[in-house]
Order: structure tokens, then C-alpha cells, then sequence
């Protein structure tokens, strides 16, 4: 696989189902963009909406999942397609949607990843140029959480979970190499996940009306609710997707080796801003492997 020239799709590709945490119906569609366009998100079923950057610039606070605003149009959920087009290497696309959150589908990126395949990949004439730690430096949350990034010249990301003793999810880790094949092997199709215990305060706050054990894995001290996993880790599998998501927030392609432990979302976008802001960060040319 080719990898420094600039991709888009060569064509529309949909997605529709609800979203997770408001339960509303959505058609999302994915439409081809123009080199040195990135990725953006519109709200069509909102007048006089305009592309929001799918960039760490535009990122709204919200808990347990990635929301992006510029103030008019707010779109939420977006981490799972955000993965999906990094895992895919697409630099431009713009995405979008007719309602405030994207679909959930099973709870992976594999609906969008599906979608995307069958658009087609394009490859266009302008270089990549991807951001790369400067030399190792960690971004580190409150309540011990790090990501430790270091520029390797190869993408690659590990995810380190432990909930704790106890805890009916066991301690895992999980890592890929960030490209098209693996991520589509290994990545792709790992699914959200919730602690039983957590579900009711979830309710209580409005989320998950119509999210079932289809497209939410729900874990409680005797196993998984009426499903099974994928993968014996994933759990991490699917952290690391998130991460792979949220990390694009950088507004680029990456290179580097990123350890997250603990790390969620808001721990995951500071690490994309402060990719994108000097001293940590440069960008170079990505060169066609031979
Ligand atoms: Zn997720």
C-alpha cells in the first residue's frame, strides 16, 4: 500500500442508523473532497450550517464521547467515523450528517469502514504531510491517565486498560500498527462497551434510549449481556479506536509511537492539540515505502 499521496473516495458513501447517547435518527453521508481539504463535518438539516474541521480547534466538551461545534452546527459521536477515515488514510472528506449525532451502527467503525471500501479509495496528487513528535514528550490527566508519545517513524499505537480489581472487565492492552490492513483486521470491528453499574446513571441523564446489547456491549460481574466478544481484549481494541479517532483531531496524518493508559476522550484530544502546537510537533513528507 501506497501511503504519501493524499486519498479521498471516488465517490458518495452512506451510513444511517441512530445515535448512541440521544437515540435520533441519522443519515450520515461521506462525499469526496478536494486535496488540502482534511475533514470536516456538516449538519445538513441545519439552515445556514457551515463545515465544522474535524481539528482539536473545534472540539466541544462532552463526557464519554467527541463532539465538534463552531457555535451554530454541534456534531457528536464522531470519534467512531473520525477512526475509520484515519485507519482508511483518508485526508479529505467531507461528512455529512442530518442530525446532531452520527450513527451508532454495532458500536464499531465498521459500518463507516464498509461504507468507505465500497465508495472507493482515490489517491490524489498532493503529498502527505504528517505530524510527528519532535522528541518524546506524555500528556498526563488527573487521575493518572498518560499518553506517552515518541516519533518512530512508524504510526503505531498501544492501549493499556485496567479498570482496577475487581472489576468485571480484566486488565488488557491491545497495539497496532495504523494502516488500512491492520486497522481493518485488528481495529475495525471492535465495539463500545459499558459496565452494567453504569448503565441506570446513564439513563438518568438521557443517553442510550435505544441502544441495546446489539450495538453496546454491556459487562456485568457474570460476563457479557446477550452478546460475545470479537476479540478476548476487545475492550482495549476498542479504546485504541477511539484513540486512533480522536488523535486525527491533529488535523493530519501521524507518525509516532503513542502509549495511552487509562486515557479517554478529553485526554486523547489535548494529546491532538498539542500535536499540532510547536515546540512538540513537526510535519514531514511521507515517503512511498519501497
Ligand atoms: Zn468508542
Amino acid at each position: 500500500m501506497t501511503l504519501d499521496r493524499q486519498r479521498s473516495i471516488a465517490t458518495t458513501a452512506e451510513v444511517s442508523g441512530f445515535g448512541l447517547f440521544g437515540g435520533i435518527d441519522c443519515r450520515l453521508v461521506f462525499h469526496p473532497a478536494e486535496e488540502g481539504s482534511g475533514i470536516a463535518f456538516r449538519r445538513v438539516d441545519l439552515p445556514h450550517s457551515r463545515p465544522v474541521p474535524a481539528t482539536a480547534e473545534f472540539v466541544a466538551r462532552v463526557p464519554r464521547r467527541t463532539a465538534l461545534s463552531d457555535g451554530h452546527s454541534t456534531i457528536e459521536t464522531v470519534e467512531h467515523v473520525m477512526a475509520a477515515l484515519a485507519g482508511l488514510c483518508i485526508d479529505n472528506c467531507l461528512v455529512e450528517l442530518d442530525a446532531p449525532e452520527a450513527p451508532i451502527g454495532d458500536g464499531s467503525a465498521l459500518p463507516f469502514v464498509e461504507a468507505l471500501l465500497v465508495a472507493g479509495i482515490v489517491e490524489q496528487s498532493a503529498e502527505v504531510e504528517a505530524f510527528r513528535p519532535a522528541s518524546p514528550f506524555s500528556v498526563e490527566g488527573n487521575g493518572g491517565q498518560t499518553i506517552e508519545a515518541n516519533g518512530d517513524p512508524e504510526y503505531r499505537v498501544r492501549y493499556s486498560l485496567d479498570y482496577g480489581p475487581g472489576s468485571p472487565i480484566p486488565k488488557q492492552s491491545a497495539c497496532v500498527a495504523v494502516r488500512p490492513e491492520t486497522f481493518l483486521r485488528e481495529i475495525a470491528g471492535a465495539r463500545t462497551f459499558v459496565l452494567a453499574s453504569e448503565i441506570e446513571g446513564l439513563r438518568a441523564m438521557g443517553y442510550g434510549r435505544r441502544a441495546t446489547t446489539e450495538n453496546l456491549l454491556v459487562f456485568h460481574d457474570g460476563g457479557i449481556e446477550d452478546n460475545s466478544l470479537r476479540w478476548p481484549d476487545e475492550c482495549a481494541r476498542h479504546k485504541l479506536l477511539d484513540a486512533i479517532g480522536d488523535l486525527a483531531l491533529c488535523g493530519g496524518r501521524l507518525t509516532g509511537h503513542f502509549h495511552a493508559t487509562r486515557s479517554g476522550h478529553h485526554l486523547n484530544h489535548e494529546m491532538a492539540r498539542r500535536l499540532t502546537t510547536f515546540p512538540n510537533s513537526s510535519r514531514q513528507t511521507l515517503r512511498r515505502a519501497a
